[in-house]
């Protein structure tokens, strides 16, 4: 047997258990019975054989797909979810979602990447599927039940973990242009290879991704950035001549310049690295786009001096400040989301310079009071913006980050600055000196503040209560 038929063989028994689950069992006898082909398709199939976990079953039918659908949910007592629009149809039970649709032929026009829809075969459906890999099918049908169709041998591919177009890749790319960033995505999550041929497409055809809305194209980024080591994938986007398409603000970090033999590092691969440090440690999707647009404003604050060599001043600032414009061009929300990335860009800094000089308690405080309760998230960042080859460098700032660690607890402790609300509050002020709302009451309040942070008075109602007297004196109130 060669090495096809053996996994072949031990697919069997999986595909049986499989298709013994009361879900699949329902759906197999259905279509038996109203005679009509059906098929489990895409990446479910792909995934079962990779053995990764997933729940959501694409079911591709020769007929109608919504018909199934009601019937199967009408078995289970469940509701269907009819997206008549696409032909598709969606309901969930024991733990599945099935999405049933019929199979069908499609062929596209050069100015847009929906295609005209016809009823078509199983071999319709499975020449209009993106990659080899995603247009493997099990059958559900009586004669070969549980049997794989694999036209254009995905399981081969799988095994040696490639992503191929099943067609003619200028042509599967044209049509939809989205399946170049979904190759790459794949690549990175799955860590396989693109074939040559199909990679020298993608270059090709890298400017037509200009006719996929932003929305879609962000969707597979953050997947790419969810994956274990996102470099792979924008480091594939940015050789294939996507990422100048994409985001062409994070191509400018690429590159180095040398001058008086003075040379600043790459800060697209520095930028890389930071990600995938921080890829290890957590699966925080904005935690990963603070790490990758911790450095955005480099480019922007470049100059060099004769003594200190190049510099970035204010990158952290300018960085912050250039978040918004960044997710409003990539269609990213902007909400509370955006706040924290902004905010981890512009505090990336403090804690190195905390770690660099000597780490006084206020200093500790301000850090609290301005990371709140992302301060972890924060210190994340910064061990994975270490990337020094040299490792001593790397373990003198380790080092550092955790004596500044272990002072941000017994301040905290001490303090309790991370979620910081007046001892004192505004009506206190406005009752004891029986003034409105006015400018005075927020100096008061502000210096209560700084009082806290410098460490002159406690965190505390009574301290701060005789430190509003005193700056109340100092306004003639
Ligand atoms: P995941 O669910 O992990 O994102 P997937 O392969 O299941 O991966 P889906 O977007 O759920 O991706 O799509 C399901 C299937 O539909 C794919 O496996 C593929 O066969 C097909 N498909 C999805 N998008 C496209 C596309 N743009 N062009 C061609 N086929 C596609
Ligand atoms: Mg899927």
């Amino acid at each position: 047997m060669d090495k096809k038929t053996i996994l072949e063989t031990v697919l069997k028994d999986e595909i049986l258990q499989l298709l013994s689950h009361p879900t699949l069992k329902t759906i197999k006898e259905t279509v038996q019975l109203e005679n009509v082909r059906a098929y489990i398709i895409g990446g479910y199939v792909r995934d079962l054989i990779l053995q990764r976990p997933s729940k959501d079953i694409d079911i591709v039918v020769e007929g109608c797909g919504i018909d199934i659908a009601e019937k199967v949910a009408e078995k289970f007592g469940v509701q269907v979810n009819v997206f008549k629009n696409f032909g598709t149809a969606m309901l969930k039970t024991h733990e599945m979602e099935v999405e049933f649709v019929g199979a069908r032929k499609e062929s596209y026009r050069r100015e847009s990447r929906k295609p005209i829809v016809e009823n078509g075969s199983l071999e319709d459906d499975q020449n209009r599927r993106d990659f080899t890999i995603n247009a493997l099918a099990i059958s559900l049908n009586k004669g070969d039940l549980g049997s794989i169709v694999d036209p254009f041998d995905g399981i081969t591919d799988l095994e040696k973990k490639l992503i191929r177009t099943p067609q003619n890749p200028d042509i599967t790319f044209s049509d939809d242009p989205l399946r170049m960033i979904r190759a790459i995505r794949f690549a990175a999550q799955l860590n396989f290879t693109i074939v040559e041929d199909t990679f020298e497409a993608i270059r090709r055809n890298a400017g037509r991704i200009e006719i996929v809305s932003k929305e879609r194209i962000c969707e597979e980024l953050n997947k790419i950035i969810m994956s274990g080591k996102p470099s792979t994938g924008f480091e594939l986007l940015e050789k294939s001549g996507l990422l100048r398409q994409i985001f062409p603000q994070l191509l400018l970090l690429k590159g180095v310049e040398s001058k008086n033999g003075k040379r600043h590092k790459d800060n697209f691969e520095h930028t890389l690295q930071v990600l995938d440090n921080v890829a290890e440690k957590s699966d925080n999707l904005w935690l990963r786009w603070a790490a990758l647009l911790h450095d955005i404003a480099k480019p922007a604050t470049k100059k060099f001096d004769d003594k200190l060599g190049w510099t970035f001043h204010g990158h952290e600032f300018l960085g912050s400040k250039m978040t918004p414009g960044i997710f409003k061009y990539l269609k990213l929300p902007l909400n509370e989301k955006m706040k924290y990335v902004q905010k981890l860009v512009l505090l990336h800094l403090r804690p190195i310079v905390l770690a660099q000089e000597e780490v006084t308690d206020s200093a500790i405080r301000r850090l609290l009071f301005d990371a709140g309760d992302d301060i972890d998230d924060l210190m994340l960042l910064c061990d994975a913006d270490i990337t020094s080859k040299n490792r001593k460098t790397v373990d003198k700032y380790l080092s550092n980050f955790q004596l500044v660690r272990t002072k941000l607890k017994e301040i905290e402790e001490k303090d309790a600055i991370r979620n910081f609300q007046p001892p004192v509050s505004g009506e206190v002020i406005m009752e004891t000196y029986g003034i409105g709302p006015s400018k005075e009451v927020g100096l008061i309040k502000n210096a209560i503040k700084e009082a806290i942070l410098d460490g002159i008075i406690k965190n505390n109602y009574e301290e701060a209560y005789n430190y509003m007297k005193i700056e109340a004196e100092k306004l003639g109130l």
